[in-house]
């Protein structure tokens, strides 16, 4: 697994107002850090630059040690997890597991690897059925394993449904929690739900308005004002 730096990272839309600003940051090897804070803060945006999906305005991006602002992003060894979890729906299980590894490497035999990753998420009875046979939370399981397949080094969780007021099931946190121990990986996850922060996160990192107001363990931050 990796590091990841942020150095004085900067956002900057057109009309030159800052999305983020000035945001530094490290997220250790194995570490996960949950980015929390009101929708339009600047999670989503910092999560982006960290995947490559946004140019960075100003600072610097390190991946393990590397400083990569202009690493193309199917270069980064990063996944980003979707919350709304959409998987391919005229694919099966075993297909849309297997799909980010066919994507790297078309001619190779990925049934070893699908199969070990099933087992690991108890989804290996469901491998040949289509998505619309499968149970919303088979489905929530089939997704990750789906983003972890091809055993990336860096997972960051987006929260599409943060103006939702959709929370993430609590059998889910716990899944992801030992899914993430497990494979090693560090991760970076986005919410604006305070409890979900606590029980996930190693480290808590709150956004305001674009800027970087503390980090700290989810204790500390509940003691915090
Ligand atoms: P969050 O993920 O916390 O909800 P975002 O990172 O999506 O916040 O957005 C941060 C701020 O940047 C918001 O004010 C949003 O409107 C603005 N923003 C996001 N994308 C763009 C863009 N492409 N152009 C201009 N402003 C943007
Ligand atoms: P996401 O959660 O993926 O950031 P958003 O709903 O925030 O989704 O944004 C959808 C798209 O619109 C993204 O490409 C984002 O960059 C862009 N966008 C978001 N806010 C603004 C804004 N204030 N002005 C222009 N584009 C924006």
């Amino acid at each position: 697994s990796r590091s990841i730096a942020l150095r004085h990272v900067s956002k900057k839309y057109d009309r030159g107002s800052y999305a983020v600003q000035d945001v530094s940051l490290m997220v250790e090897p194995g570490e996960f850090l949950v980015l929390l804070g009101p929708s339009g803060c600047g999670k989503s945006t910092v999560l982006r630059m960290i995947a490559g999906l946004e140019h960075i305005s100003e600072g610097e991006l390190f991946l393990d040690g590397v400083h990569s602002n202009e690493t193309p992003p199917h270069q980064r060894d990063t996944a980003m997890v979707f919350q709304n979890f959409a998987l391919y729906p005229s694919m099966t299980t075993r297909e849309n597991i297997g799909f980010p590894l066919k994507l790297r490497d078309p001619a190779a035999d990925h049934g070893p690897q699908v199969e070990a990753t099933a087992r690991m998420l108890a989804i290996e009875d469901l491998l040949e059925r289509l998505p619309g046979q499968l149970s919303g939370g088979e489905r929530q399981r089939v997704a990750m394993g789906r983003a972890v397949s091809r055993r990336p080094s860096v997972f960051l969780f987006d929260e599409p449904l943060s103006n939702l007021d959709a929370k993430l099931p609590e059998h889910l946190r716990a899944e992801i929690s030992s899914l993430t121990k497990e494979l090693g990986v560090t991760t970076v996850y986005v919410t604006h739900d305070q409890s979900e922060a606590m029980s996930l996160g190693d480290r808590v990192a709150v956004l305001r308005e674009g800027v970087l107001q503390q980090i700290s363990s989810p204790e500390e931050l509940y003691t915090l004002p």
